[in-house]
């Protein structure tokens, strides 16, 4: 059965006696509605870390947009049972007040980088991302954190947060997890509607394009102008950015570096959802 945790106390004392037995410990955060996306975290940390503790916490000050905090979905039997049949060993279910007695005053900026991307579109998202998973390292402790390439920023985030508050912890990214189609798998899919859900293709298309022009030596001018056009012809798609970074440190880029790894991040409202997605492409 998976141990399921409410209380930071409850985690602590689990980790104390793991940690006391030379356990290594995993984690994996998540906002919950599980997919196969959040099940590969889980399957890669049980590959490497001896007891993995799963988080299920739709964290308020991460969100800009009320709407989209208050329509966030939440499917905790079924998480839970998606949990159990994967094998991860304990599940953190914090309530807001377990995490935040009161909201904090305290916000954390990265030096620009949070000021980037989804930083740009969506102001306090990446001081919310660097509050919780600082809390959530405190009360884990973890050896090892699992996170998906999916979020890339919010990779590169979490690696500066590491980095710079000296947390101890390993990270392990994990590749983006996608439908047949290319869509990728994202907890805001189940928002879309049929229609919705063919037209969300868009973004892996616009994404598949710019790899194959970048690997061809098309300028990134040139296939930002064909991404822009392919996403006009799609009614119900409307681009928030759509840009060409450095992996490492999301840094804006006008071509492809020999040796360097890029990306190409993309987000666009569908109807009234918001998705990402990224590839990073080395030539
Ligand atoms: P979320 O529940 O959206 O906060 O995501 C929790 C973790 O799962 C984050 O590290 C995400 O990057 C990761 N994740 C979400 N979707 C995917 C996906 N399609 N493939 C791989 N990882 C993902």
């Amino acid at each position: 059965m998976i141990n399921i945790l409410r209380t930071r106390e409850a985690v602590k004392s689990l980790v104390k006696n793991l940690q006391f037995s030379g356990k290594t410990i995993g984690f994996v955060p998540t906002m919950g509605a599980l997919h196969k996306g959040h099940l590969e975290l889980v399957k890669r940390a049980k590959s490497s870390s001896d007891f993995v503790i799963v988080s299920i916490f739709v964290n308020p000050l991460q969100f800009n947009n009320l709407e989209d905090f208050e329509k966030y979905p939440i499917t905790e039997n079924a998480d839970l049972k998606l949990l159990e049949e994967e094998g991860a060993d304990a599940v953190f279910l914090p309530s807001a007040e377990e995490i935040y007695a009161k909201r904090p005053l305290l916000s954390i900026a990265f030096g620009g980088l949070d000021e980037r991307l989804e930083g740009a579109f969506r102001p306090g998202h990446f001081s919310g991302v660097g509050i919780v998973v600082s809390k959530l390292l405190n009360i884990v402790n973890p050896d090892f954190l699992y996170l998906g390439q999916k979020d890339l920023q919010q990779v590169a985030v979490i690696r500066q947060l590491v980095s710079e508050l000296s947390f101890d912890v390993q990270l392990v990214i994990v590749p983006t997890q996608r439908e047949q189609d290319g869509l990728a798998l994202s907890s805001r899919n189940l928002r879309l509607n049929s229609e919705e859900r063919k037209a969300a293709t868009i973004l892996y298309r616009v994404l598949t394009m710019a790899e194959n022009e970048l690997l061809k030596g098309v300028s990134w001018f040139e296939i930002r102008e064909k991404g822009l056009r392919m996403i006009a012809s799609e009614p119900l798609a409307r681009l928030e950015y759509l840009e060409l970074v450095t992996t490492a440190d999301i840094q804006p880029l006008v071509q492809i570096e020999k040796d360097l790894s890029v990306s190409v991040c993309i987000a666009v409202y569908i109807g009234e959802v918001r998705l990402i997605d990224n590839l990073s492409i080395i030539s």
